[in-house]
């Protein structure tokens, strides 16, 4: 199934993607299961909003050897856990802000699993029963912040660095899955999830060491290789099969909205 959450009027529903059409749910699927409720309508008429609402966003960095490699971090690091807050959530379609207080803002695309089930302490084999569904994010990222501050939660948190969508995919070959990106039609990253170094069931088992995990939550499973720093008017495409296409284009430090073709 492919869940969609979108504006209705002043106020906001999940959906079901069926093909172009889309129909709508009552209440958020994650916590009640897919009751429809109304007619289906065309996706192309829907304004789409990110399909999450998490209480927390928790991202694994390090998780691709290739990623590790291009920022020349010692190979032996293990992979790290970090949070983002949820504020940092945009849809496909919005805009991704650059922060004045940086100069090198760079995207990281990203499979993200969604949870279905609360997890604490859960082990790797228990660990897939807990997914709800898969999603395609960005894990924007100010670089500069990162080497200034020392941690990441200013450099990965500003409003807009998180683009999610555009739907969640609630079953995905995962052994088949390669991870894609462009940025103004210009190849950056393709690259097979199965390249990961901790696997998503070892994610959610680390995570919910950690943190209860509540159905809702999302958790980015990391960046494979690609650099390209964002400027002004940059055109970012993220996708997967299955999964979409997460897109988003770049404002300026004023944040101005761009005119999107
Ligand atoms: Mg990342």
């Amino acid at each position: 199934m492919r869940i969609v959450r979108f504006k209705t009027g002043g106020d906001t529903s999940w959906g079901l993607l069926q093909g172009d059409l889309v129909t709508p749910l009552a209440g958020n699927p994650v916590h009640g299961g897919i009751t429809p409720a109304g007619p289906a309508v065309t996706l192309s008429a829907l304004e789409l909003l990110a399909p999450v609402e998490p209480s927390k966003i928790v991202c694994v960095g390090r998780n691709y050897r290739s990623h590790v490699g291009e920022m020349g971090w010692e190979a032996e690091l293990d992979p790290v856990l970090f949070l983002k807050p949820p504020s940092a959530v945009i849809a496909t379609g919005d805009h991704i802000q650059l922060p004045a207080e940086s100069s090198l803002v760079e995207p990281e695309p990203e499979l993200a699993v969604v949870i279905g089930k609360r997890a604490r302490n859960v082990s790797p084999s228990e660990a897939l029963d807990h997914v709800f569904g898969f999603v395609l994010a960005n894990d924007v990222s100010a670089r500069d912040l990162m080497v200034a501050d020392g941690q990441w939660s200013r450099a990965k948190g500003f409003d807009t660095f998180c683009p999610v969508g555009p739907w969640i995919q609630t079953e995905l070959d995962l052994g088949r899955a390669r991870l894609r990106m462009a940025v103004d039609d210009e190849p950056v990253t393709d690259e097979a999830i199965g390249a990961m170094r901790l696997d998503i069931a070892e994610i959610i088992a680390l995570a919910s060491s950690v943190f209860t995990l509540e159905p809702g939550d999302i958790l980015l499973t990391g960046s494979p290789a690609g650099r390209v720093p964002l400027t002004e008017g940059s055109v970012v495409r993220i996708w997967m099969d299955d999964l979409g296409v997460l897109e988003n284009v770049v404002a300026g430090e004023d944040g101005r909205r761009l005119a999107v073709a």
